[in-house]
């Protein structure tokens, strides 16, 4: 079945690589293009997942057996809506398959919110992770106060990444560039703020452990805060909150010291207003009461000092290159979206889940496209020969798998002794690399 069928997958995150592994496996024969906008391929795996946290890092040697099958593709710097329309990969290949994730850090909502030194988590992350769009975005952190909004666990990472020392760091592959601006910042106290109570934090509990071993910061938190017990009627869930509240009765007991920072995880507070002139100087919030599990404003607000603000408060997909999009997502069912069309992965059902998620949510897509392509392949359909013609027209220099491996090898050489690699974050400077080692 489907032995012949030609493939583009949009986006070569995790969702995107299980989709090419599914198919693989599961359709002989078939042959697989994998597109991206960046130079280097696996998504938020080298964008997203904190910098310090390489062991998660290392799903990419799964993505990279992937990749050394005949029939599939890395074709990089080449981006759909810009680059590629939807009618074009339509006219070439017999299936697509958005795997674009959901890119945008949704907004609060607040008065306030376009003053500087105000943050999406995406675009932070994005930042000291090396994203070649970003690279600029965050322009310094010459700051006391930062405040992190949001309760999960992206919300830690930020916290941390910004609190670690040079030394906490070495092992990291952290950009070069925001390794500047966050060593050498003045930064006293770091909040983690909330909406809800400490039992309703979607925090896992290696990651909030993981605060107590930062050298530069003491993490405290408001013990009358904290409950003494939670139950649900799902035990995981039962077992992770209260391992949590554990952790979080011990940093109760933390108090500020002269010598470190101040790392402070503060619940049942909603933001309301961004204050300052052009620049944040403050928060504004309102203090919240729990009921059946909501928070529910009590009119009493405080005002905190802030002058960096980061919120992690989830992400969504907005329009691009025509796609249907609704509420954040590409609107589809179950994976399917039109005729020949296909999404998985963040794009498909929002920012949930961990990368392992992933690999379920694109094996059942995957099962729907092979039941639809019964019929076999389209022998109209040119598939890789066809966007190489493309390309070539259009003059994109796209960037293969063995033009990653180039720049692979290179930034792993170049790195610090014990760093892991240290990043190119210009396309143009992997690009120049990529046709020098070519020329040889
Ligand atoms: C900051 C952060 C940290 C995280 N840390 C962890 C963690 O430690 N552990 C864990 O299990 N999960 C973590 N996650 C979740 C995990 O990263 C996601 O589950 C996963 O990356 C979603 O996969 P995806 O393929 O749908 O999207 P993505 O990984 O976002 O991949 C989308 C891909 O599409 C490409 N793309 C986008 N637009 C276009 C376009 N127009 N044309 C061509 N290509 C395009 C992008 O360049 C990217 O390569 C984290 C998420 C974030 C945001």
């Amino acid at each position: 079945m489907g032995s012949g069928l030609k493939v583009a997958i949009v986006g070569s995150g995790p969702a995107g690589m299980y989709t090419a592994g599914a198919l693989n496996t599961k359709c002989a024969g078939c042959e697989i293009d994998i597109l991206d906008k960046l130079a280097t391929p696996y998504g938020l795996i080298r964008t997203g997942v904190a910098p310090d946290h390489q062991t998660t890092k290392n799903v990419s040697r799964a993505y990279d057996k992937i990749m050394e099958n005949e029939n599939v593709r890395f074709v990089g710097n080449i981006a759909f809506g810009d680059d590629i329309s939807l009618e074009t990969l339509k006219s070439l290949y017999d299936v697509v398959v958005m795997a674009i994730g959901t890119p945008k850090d949704k907004n609060l909502g607040i008065p306030g919110e376009d003053k500087n030194g105000i943050f999406g988590a995406q675009v932070f992350v994005y930042w000291y992770n090396g994203h070649p769009e970003f690279r600029a975005a965050v322009p310094h952190l010459e700051v006391k106060n930062a405040i992190v909004i949001g309760n999960g666990n992206v919300a830690l990472d930020v916290a941390r990444v910004i609190l670690k020392t040079e030394g906490e760091m070495l092992s990291s592959d952290l950009a070069e560039h925001a390794g500047d601006h966050i060593f050498g910042s003045p930064l006293q106290t770091v909040r983690i703020i909330g909406r809800r109570g400490a039992e309703h934090a979607q925090f896992s509990t290696k990651e909030l452990g993981e605060m107590k071993d930062l050298t530069s910061a003491n993490v405290m938190t408001d013990g009358t805060l904290i409950p003494d017990k939670f139950s649900s009627e799902d035990a995981k869930t039962e077992k992770v909150v209260n391992n949590n509240l554990a952790l979080m009765r011990e940093y109760a007991q933390n108090a500020p010291s002269d010598d470190k920072r101040s790392l402070y995880l503060d619940f049942r507070l909603t933001p309301t207003e961004i204050l300052g002139e052009d620049r944040i100087t403050g928060l504004k919030l309102e203090k919240n009461r729990i009921e059946a599990g909501k928070a529910i404003g009590t009119g009493d607000f405080i005002e905190l000092p802030c002058d960096l603000l980061v919120t992690c408060i989830g992400y969504e997909l907005t329009n691009v290159g025509g796609l249907p999009v609704e509420n954040g997502i590409v609107k589809n069912v179950d994976g399917f979206v039109e005729d020949g069309l296909y999404v998985v992965g963040w794009a498909k059902r929002g920012p949930s889940g961990t990368i392992g998620t992933n690999r379920l949510d694109s094996q059942q897509v995957v099962d729907r496209i092979l039941e639809d392509t019964c019929g076999g392949p389209d022998p109209s359909k040119e598939g890789a020969a066809g966007l190489d013609k493309y390309c070539q027209t259009n003059n994109i220099s796209v960037v293969s798998f063995e033009d990653w491996r180039k720049i692979d090898e290179v930034e792993k050489k170049r790195a610090g002794e014990h760093s892991p690699r240290r990043k190119f974050v210009r396309t143009r400077d992997m690009l120049t690399l990529v046709r020098e080692e070519n020329k040889e």
